[in-house]
């Protein structure tokens, strides 16, 4: 039986990054997943989109660091990981949004976080041939971005292991070794692994992991659909969401960017949530996102669509990501419930997870770190006042 300083359970957006960050300070480190690679689970569905203009204090400062790490990685590493600076711009339309999006702006400003309303104009000049009938400006943060989730998680990967963190693919976690109420380790189809420290990382499945150390954390996936286009010239810096509803009654809000390799990638919400882990694409989501896109820029009209999928978003009951310490259990961390924005929060996730466990306190203000306790109450009338 080998011994480790901390076990990983899933090698995703989250748990690589922590295995990285936690090898980085020296620690010997185990990272387990049932798929045959890493970022096989919902990692590769993102689209990488990464930003810190968030409302919430928590996902603010996380994303902060993980815009930090990702923008510097090349620079680090020699690696390139597709990191473009080009920003979120939400436009406005109608009152509604307009005012949506500047209640959001004494927050983020109080973050110090670069956005602003922008006028009509500016926006036209950001996002070149938008919808111009009907604009009434919008917002747009220059310095957020995109990431390419397969680059980063190969890279974050090798990393990890040069600094001597080891991997094991496709050995689900079958059962936690515990020891009174401690988590002494893993048990696989292939053997046990015991360490002081295990974390739960196992998105989609972090309730069953959960379980497993008699704790109940509820982490229910539903389904969004993603595709992406053949590349054309580089045109459009920033990342465009329109969050309004749409008017064919399906889709809430859509969001799209042109990655760093010219393709546009897109995405729609579903107004309809689909729950449960079926991952084959609809036949309505295509016809659905392209005439909303031809809609709002209708440049886009002769793009060539080359793939499309459906991934799960790890989603809680409150919408807020469950990580830290269970008062439980000891010996194990949850780093889960990530919605979705788990690739834009791993790399901050993981320096904070890593900094909790070695030196007992995150990165982060402690007070804003504990909003994310899996401690905190997750019943069923919170559920559907939230949703
Ligand atoms: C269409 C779409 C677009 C998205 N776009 C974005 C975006 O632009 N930006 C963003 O930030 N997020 C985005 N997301 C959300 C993001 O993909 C997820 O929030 C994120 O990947 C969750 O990270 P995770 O590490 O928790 O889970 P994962 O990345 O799924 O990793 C969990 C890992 O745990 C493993 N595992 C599970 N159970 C076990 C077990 N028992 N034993 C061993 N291993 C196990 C799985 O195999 C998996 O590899 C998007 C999601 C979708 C579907």
């Amino acid at each position: 039986m080998a011994g480790y300083d901390a076990i990983v359970v899933g090698a995703g957006s989250v748990g690589v990054p922590i295995t990285y960050f936690l090898s980085r300070e020296g620690l010997k480190v185990l990272c387990v997943d049932g798929g045959p690679s890493p970022g096989q689970g919902q990692n590769k569905a993102a689209i990488g989109g990464v930003r810190a203009t968030h409302s919430d204090p928590a996902k603010i400062l996380l994303c902060k660091e993980s815009l930090r790490i990702f923008s510097a990685w090349k620079d680090k590493t020699g690696t390139d990981i597709g990191w473009k600076m080009g920003g979120y711009c939400f436009p406005a339309f109608r009152e509604q949004e307009e005012q949506t999006l500047r209640s959001l702006l004494p927050i983020q400003k109080k973050h110090k976080l670069s956005i602003d309303f922008l006028s009509p104009k500016e926006i036209e000049k950001d996002v070149p041939g938008i919808q111009k009938k009907g604009l009434r400006g919008g917002t747009l943060s220059p310095e957020d971005g995109q990431v390419s989730p397969l680059l980063a998680i190969e890279s974050f990967t090798n990393e990890a292991k040069r600094l001597g963190a080891e991997f094991r693919f496709g050995e689900p976690v079958t059962s936690l070794l515990m020891e009174g109420n401690a988590v002494a380790g893993i048990k696989t189809a292939k053997g046990e692994f015991k360490a002081p420290i295990t974390v739960n990382a196992a998105g989609a499945a972090a309730t069953a992991v959960c379980r497993m150390a008699g704790i109940d954390i509820p982490v229910r996936p539903d389904s969004h659909e993603a595709g992406i286009t053949a590349p054309v010239k580089q045109f459009l810096r920033p990342l465009v969401v329109d969050i309004r509803p749409g008017p064919e009654g399906k889709t809430s809000n859509f969001y799209f960017g042109q990655v760093h390799g010219g393709q546009f990638i897109f995405c729609y919400t579903p107004r309809q949530l689909f729950y449960g882990e079926d991952r084959r694409s609809t036949s309505e989501f295509m016809p659905t996102i392209a005439r909303r896109m031809a809609e709002l820029m209708p440049r886009l009209r002769g793009l060539t669509v080359r793939r499309v999928w459906r991934g799960l978003y790890p989603m809680t009951p409150d919408g807020v990501a469950v990580v830290g310490k269970p008062s439980k259990v000891q010996g194990f961390y949850v780093a889960i419930g990530m919605c979705g924005q788990g690739f834009m929060l791993g790399p901050g996730v993981g320096a904070n997870v890593a900094n909790h466990i070695i030196k007992g306190k995150p990165l982060i203000d402690s007070d804003v770190f504990a909003l994310l306790s899996p401690d905190r109450d997750f019943t069923a009338a919170k559920t559907e006042k939230l949703k």
